[in-house]
C-alpha cells in the first residue's frame, strides 16, 4: 500500500485542500470559500472538517503522511506558528500547527505558500529533474522558494525566500515590508496596474488612457493583452517587470549559480511580454549567467536555466503535499506518539 497525504492551501479568498497520493496523483481536491471575516477559530474549523472527510475517504488507500499546509505570511518552523500574514491578521503568534495535530492526531507541516509552490515545481513541475532552483511567483505580491539538495532551504527561522523583497531600485516604491524598490513593487500583479496608472497620470501614455475609456479591464491581464496588440505604453511597463526581474534574479544567480530559476503566479502568463528583456538585463547583471545561459554553453555542458513554472495555480497544493512525505520519519512517529500519550 503507498502513501499519501493531505494538502491544504490556506489562501486569502479561497481555502484548497486535496488528497495527493505519493506518486504526485491528484485523488481530490475540496475548495471552498475562506471566511476569514468569521475569525480563525471558524475557519480552523471548517479546514479540520473537511481534511477529516479526506481521511476517512481514503483511509484504505494508503498510509497518511500527514497534513501539510501552504499560509502566506512568515511563518515560525520550530513552533509551527504564524508570526505575520498579510490576510489572516487574526493567526499572528497562534500554534496553528499544534492546534491542528492536537485535533486530527496526524504530523501537520506548515509552510510558506510561496516556499510550498517552489516544493511543488519541484516535485512534479519545470525542477523536477534538479535538485536545487529557485522559484518566484508572480501574483498580487511576489513570493519566492529556494529548494537546495531537494529540500527547501529555510534559514535559521524558516523564513528564508522572500524573493519578493530583493531590492530593484534603491530608492523605488514603498513596500508593505517597511523598505521600498522591491522586487514586488515592479513585477507583481498590483504593481503592473499602479505601474500603469502612474503613466496615465504623468499624461506620458494617451494610448492607455484611449484604451482605458474603451472597455480593456485594467487588469495585468488586460495590459498584458495591450501589450500584444502592440501598445507601446503597455510593452513598456512589462519591459519594466522584465527589467526588475532581470536584475533580481541576476543576483540570485551571483549568489548561488543555482542551475535553475522557475517563474511561476499568475503574471508568470505574461512571458512573451517580459522575458526578452529579462533575459538582455540578466546578462548585464549577471557574468555568471552570461557565460552560462544556455546560448552561451556548448551543447552538453551544464548551464543556467530560467524558465516558467508548469504547475499552475496547483504548484502550492502539491508542494504542501510533499512536504510530509519528506519529513523524517522519526519526526512522524514522534507526534503520533505525543499525541497518544
Ligand atoms: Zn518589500
Amino acid at each position: 500500500m503507498g502513501v499519501y497525504s493531505i494538502a491544504v492551501d490556506l489562501g486569502g479568498t479561497n481555502l484548497r485542500i486535496a488528497a495527493v497520493s505519493g506518486e504526485g496523483k491528484l485523488l481530490e481536491k475540496l475548495t471552498t470559500g475562506t471566511e476569514v471575516q468569521r475569525g480563525r477559530d471558524f475557519v480552523i474549523r471548517e479546514m479540520t472538517d473537511a481534511i477529516q472527510s479526506l481521511m476517512v475517504k481514503y483511509r484504505d488507500s494508503g498510509d497518511l503522511a500527514g497534513i501539510g499546509i501552504g499560509v502566506p505570511g512568515f511563518i515560525d518552523m520550530d513552533t509551527g506558528t504564524i508570526m505575520r500574514s498579510p490576510n489572516l491578521p487574526d493567526w499572528a503568534k497562534f500554534p496553528v500547527r499544534e492546534e491542528i495535530e492536537r485535533r486530527l492526531g496526524t504530523t501537520v507541516i506548515l509552510e510558506n505558500d510561496a516556499n510550498a509552490a517552489a516544493m511543488g515545481e519541484k516535485w512534479l513541475g519545470a525542477g523536477r529533474n534538479t535538485d536545487h532552483m529557485a522559484m518566484y511567483t508572480l501574483g498580487t505580491g511576489v513570493g519566492g522558494g529556494i529548494v537546495m539538495n531537494g529540500r527547501l532551504w529555510h534559514g535559521v527561522n524558516g523564513m528564508a525566500g522572500e524573493l519578493g523583497h530583493f531590492n530593484v531600485e534603491s530608492e523605488g516604491h514603498p513596500c508593505g515590508c517597511g523598505s521600498r524598490g522591491c522586487l514586488e513593487q515592479y513585477a507583481s500583479a498590483t504593481a503592473i496596474v499602479r505601474m500603469a496608472h502612474e503613466v496615465m497620470d504623468s499624461g506620458s501614455a494617451p494610448d492607455l488612457v484611449d484604451a482605458a475609456r474603451g472597455n480593456v479591464e485594467f487588469t495585468s491581464r488586460g495590459i498584458y493583452q495591450l501589450a500584444i496588440q502592440n501598445h507601446p505604453s503597455a510593452q513598456k511597463i512589462y519591459r519594466r517587470v522584465g527589467r526588475a526581474l532581470g536584475i533580481a534574479i541576476g543576483g540570485m544567480v551571483n549568489a548561488l549559480n543555482l542551475p535553475m530559476y522557475v517563474i511561476g503566479g499568475g503574471v508568470a502568463s505574461a512571458w512573451d511580454a517580459f522575458a526578452p528583456t529579462m533575459f538582455e538585463e540578466l546578462k548585464v547583471r549577471s557574468f555568471i549567467y552570461s557565460i552560462t545561459a544556455p546560448d552561451r554553453v556548448e551543447p552538453g555542458q551544464k548551464h543556467t536555466v530560467v524558465t516558467i513554472a508548469l504547475m499552475g495555480s496547483d504548484a502550492g497544493l502539491y508542494g504542501a503535499a510533499r512536504l510530509p512525505m519528506r519529513a523524517p520519519r522519526a519526526q512522524t512517529e514522534a507526534v503520533r506518539s505525543s499525541i497518544k500519550s
